[in-house]
């Protein structure tokens, strides 16, 4: 037959050995979701195969009216969600929304101000072997030493000292909100534009449960994968009319060829789920979940191991554990959550005195959960799991092995949260 587990039983097996890898463990790595089954039907339908150059009503290719309709959907339901007067919904990730966003507004050796990299900021935000490193002039404005949050003043000073073209606000790591209005008067008062990259905290802003950027930033980026739980890929939004030209020509013809219409209709899937009641719902479990979570990881069982919650704890759906007083690293951590199926990833927290790929830090996100029905129960029962195993950890001075007998208990309750929240039960596998 035509199906992939004739064709290719090689990758069909893969896929459903990553389906059973999804649906046994639990996914915390923050920037991550599990998308809706029917998000995944649009993007594996015959619209991977269409050619559609240009925006809807302006190709360069003929056959296009059904593709057409189907991105304008995409366009009025975006801005319909996030409140903006245009959208360009064709950037092929985060990374390539960034990109395309900055060459509209920037000429190469322009000045650039984001958040430090190593305090929580985005590659793209001014990494030295990223685009943004070696086109712009790269600056940045980091976290408070004492609070581990953004201080607004500094901001000022550093926009004041360097006279950016682009001050960035976003993050990849950091577990509190920011303050978009005071980011727009400093944009302001050094002549700057201002980009919010709310890859992160999308689906919060879709849901008014973290305040809107949309409103006071010239540009704002996003991914559409993580809390906005579509498919992966970026998103540009404005409410300058003259802008919003610039910007779609610096997606086409600028950065991109034939946009992914496949990945558009998963889009546009994805922001009609998130203008539902029930998106709303889940993603207040999401911030839930991760309060849960941080005041866990504050109590005294895990405090007194050196194990602390960076900033005290979260406005948002992740949060970020401190171990630079710990014995463990974020290695082993990663490592020992790892062994109990729960996936996070080790993260440098600011002023990490350990080496970038060690790390004295974990980001742990509870957006995929939330996506997978989790209440509150459950929450506590996944945070209780977590800081046993860091117990464990500590106590076993993070030795291969010598937490092994903690740990098969802590994996047999991992397995009956994974059993109570069936993930993805339509699905059939490839079947190889
Ligand atoms: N912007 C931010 C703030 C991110 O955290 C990420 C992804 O981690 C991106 C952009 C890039 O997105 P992508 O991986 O789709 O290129």
């Amino acid at each position: 037959t035509a199906q992939i587990s004739s064709i290719d039983p090689d990758v069909a097996s893969l896929i459903d050995s990553e389906l059973g890898r999804q649906r046994d463990g639990l996914e915390m790595i923050a920037s991550e979701n599990h998308t809706a089954l029917a998000v995944m039907q649009a993007q594996g339908s015959v619209l991977t195969n269409k050619y559609a150059e240009g925006y809807p009503g302006r190709r360069y290719y003929g056959g296009c009216e059904f593709v057409d309709e189907i991105e304008q959907l995409a366009i009025d339901r975006v801005k319909a969600l996030f409140g903006a007067e245009h959208a360009n919904v064709q950037p092929h990730s985060g990374a390539q929304a960034n990109s395309a966003a900055m060459s509209a507004l920037l000429k190469p050796g322009d000045t650039i101000l984001g958040l430090n990299l190593a305090h929580g900021g985005h590659l793209t935000h001014g990494m030295k072997l990223n685009f943004s490193g070696k086109l712009y002039n790269v600056a940045a404005y980091g976290v408070d030493e004492e609070t581990h949050q953004i201080d607004m003043d500094t901001v000022a000073e550093a926009a004041r000292e360097h006279r950016p073209q682009l001050i960035i606000a976003g993050w990849s790591a950091y577990p509190r909100q920011l303050d978009f209005a005071r980011f727009r008067e400093i944009a302001d008062e050094v002549g700057a534009y201002l980009m919010v990259d709310m890859a992160h905290f999308a689906g919060l802003v879709a849901t008014g449960l973290h305040p809107s950027p949309v409103p006071h930033a010239h540009v704002v980026t996003s991914t559409t994968h993580k809390t906005l739980a579509g498919p992966r890929g970026g998103i540009i939004l404005t409410n300058d009319a003259d802008l919003a030209k610039k910007f779609n020509s610096s997606v086409f013809p600028g950065q991109q060829g034939g946009p992914l219409e496949h990945v558009i209709a998963g889009k546009a899937v994805a922001f009609k789920i998130a203008s539902e009641a029930g998106f709303r719902e889940r993603q207040e479990r999401t911030l839930r979940g991760s309060a849960i979570l941080a005041e866990r990881l504050s109590a005294e069982d895990v405090s007194s191991r050196g194990i602390s919650v960076l900033t005290g704890g979260t406005d948002v759906h992740l949060v970020l554990v401190d171990l630079r007083n710990s014995s463990l690293d974020g290695k082993q951590g990663e490592d020992l959550l790892a062994a109990v199926d729960i996936t996070i990833n080790r993260n440098a927290v600011p002023f990490d005195p350990r080496p970038p790929m060690v790390t004295s830090g974990l980001r742990i996100g509870t957006p995929a959960l939330a996506s997978r029905g989790f209440d509150d129960d459950a929450f506590r029962e996944v945070a209780d799991i977590i800081a046993q195993t860091l117990i464990a950890g500590t106590e076993s001075n993070g030795e291969d092995g010598a937490a092994e007998e903690s740990l098969a208990g802590l994996r047999e309750r991992v397995a009956a949260l994974a059993e109570r929240f069936p993930l993805y039960p339509d699905l059939t596998p490839m079947g190889a």
